[in-house]
């Protein structure tokens, strides 16, 4: 029972619900549009609704088809009012049945919201001793909205201007996944006024998702997030085509979903996924900004942006399988600092943007770390690494010459090993916080915040166990002094993480 229909006779509602009633149906939400005695200070005797039929018959109907079959189980009826409609008549009639109460809401919402936006409907306003005018219903929803307008205070600064607007309005971004980051990311995109944005997400709104999960409230719960997030997008910004993709982003269907767009985001908390991103858009050649949190820190990247070399995902894991690393620690329900996780988000969708508009970003060389515990910040050069599968080039054999001869699986020491080898060794502390007791026994230099060239100096001084809370930035670092020839330089072995 999916149906829009016009009447040009008053809408009875008692039939209509009796219409969509069916055993299956836990929820039914209404919306009734009423024709009211005031319209911008001035009293309304009458509307006169002039329909171009055909027109409205058809799309009409589409709206409703793409409601039910955006929330799975739904069935919509909109009966909209034509001819002459006294004050207090209805106007139109939208109905939505559903298994639970959210995609009827929904449901009735985006119905009602695609009608204002879409239906070819005039109204003739008949005005207490004035004579009647015709509004276009379509434009009538806010008149004073126009594109210009919303993204004017941006276009004025003079690294964007009306150029770097353009280019915006001109780009297609996919955003993959729409949880903490990838709300923050898509709404702030969204707004930013990217032409076309896709957000895809296989996942349904969860209450523990709440706290973190921007674009969701309560009412949402059940619902697909790819869903729901369009439905919140579309409000965010009228001037732009959003598009929620439920299902999840697979070998089978990457490359179809990435081809001919101008940027993408990784907004996913799984290895696995990350690599099939990383391979996908550097093997169509479309950049990709790329953003992970655990605890309080975080890290973005951008790779394969025009003219920037620098080393790729497998350069920051040699070595290891996504599945060897998603054994390891996906970040996918781990403990987790909501804001952190948000700030990166913005952080990505900020690397993004000016991506788009043609400015320099540093996430495109550089892994930049952050830790929201502290502030401390980090930049970490990222270069092509020997050996990688994907970019090792004639430059990077110079390098691993040049470079140290310990092999890339012994990044990683623990504290028995370095005492058994006896050697005088320091800990190099990205944390403001003091290390644990243990470590606290050797020298230690305190490099939270410290340039990088202060940073590689200190750690080439002495044998270095360079630490961190979680163990991510730390071996950043290390594969990076690695990479810059500093030899006996380690992270902390796995296994002694608290
Ligand atoms: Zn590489």
């Amino acid at each position: 029972m999916t149906a829009f229909e016009l009447s040009e006779t008053p809408i009875d509602p008692a039939a209509l619900r009796v219409r969509l009633a069916r055993p299956e149906a836990g929820a039914f939400a209404v919306f009734e549009g009423w024709v009211r005695n005031e319209h911008r200070g001035r009293e309304v005797r009458r509307l006169e609704y002039e329909v171009f039929s055909e027109m409205a018959r058809t799309e009409g109907q589409a709206i409703v088809e793409e409601a039910a079959a955006r929330f799975p189980g739904c069935e919509v009826l909109c009966v909209h009012r034509c001819g002459v409609a006294e004050v207090g008549e209805l106007a139109v009639w939208i109905g939505a049945t559903a298994g639970h109460r959210a995609a009827a809401f929904a449901a009735c919402r985006l119905v009602i919201e695609e009608i204002k936006r879409r239906l070819p409907v005039w109204k003739k306003e008949h005005f207490a001793g004035a004579e009647p005018e015709w509004v276009d219903c379509t434009q009538e929803h806010n008149p004073a909205l126009r594109r210009e307008e919303f993204h004017s205070r941006q276009a004025r600064l003079p690294e964007f201007g009306a150029a770097g607007q353009a280019r915006l309005a001109a780009a297609n971004v996919l955003v993959v996944g729409a949880g903490g980051l990838g709300c923050v990311a898509a709404d702030t995109l969204a707004a930013a006024g990217v032409g076309r944005l896709t957000v895809i997400d296989p996942g349904l709104v969860e209450l523990s998702n709440l706290p973190r999960q921007s674009l969701y409230t309560a009412e949402d719960l059940g619902l697909a997030k790819a869903v729901a997030a369009e439905v919140r997008l579309r409000a965010r910004n009228p001037f732009i085509a959003i598009e929620g993709v439920v299902g999840a982003l697979q070998e089978t269907n990457a490359h179809a979903r990435i081809a001919g767009r101008t940027l993408v985001l990784d907004c996913t908390d799984q290895f696995a996924a990350r690599f099939l991103l990383h391979d996908a858009c550097r093997a169509l050649g479309v950049p990709l900004v790329q953003a992970a949190a655990i605890g309080w820190d975080g890290s973005v990247n951008t790779f394969g942006a025009a003219g920037a070399t620098s080393g790729c995902l497998h350069c920051l894991w040699p070595g290891r399988s996504p599945g060897e690393l998603a054994a390891a620690g996906d970040c996918n329900g781990g403990a987790v600092f909501g804001p952190a996780v948000n700030a990166l988000g913005l952080m990505q969708a900020t690397e993004a943007i000016k991506l788009l508009v043609g400015l320099p970003v540093a996430s495109a060389t550089q892994t930049l770390l952050v830790s929201w515990l502290d502030y401390s910040t980090l930049a970490v050069p990222r270069v092509a690494q020997p050996g990688c599968p994907v970019c090792d080039t004639a430059a990077g054999a110079a390098r691993a010459a040049a470079a140290s001869p310990v092999a890339e699986a012994d990044l990683f020491v623990s504290v028995a090993e370095l005492e058994r080898r006896g050697v005088a060794w320091q800990v190099l502390n990205l944390e403001v916080a003091p290390p644990s007791a243990a470590l606290a026994r050797r020298p230690v230099v305190a490099a939270a915040g410290m340039p990088w060239a202060e940073l590689r100096a200190a750690a080439a001084r002495w044998p270095t166990l360079v630490v961190c809370a979680h163990g991510v930035r730390s071996v950043a670092v290390v594969r990076e002094l690695r990479a810059e020839g500093v030899a006996t330089v380690f992270a902390l072995a796995p296994e002694v993480f608290p």
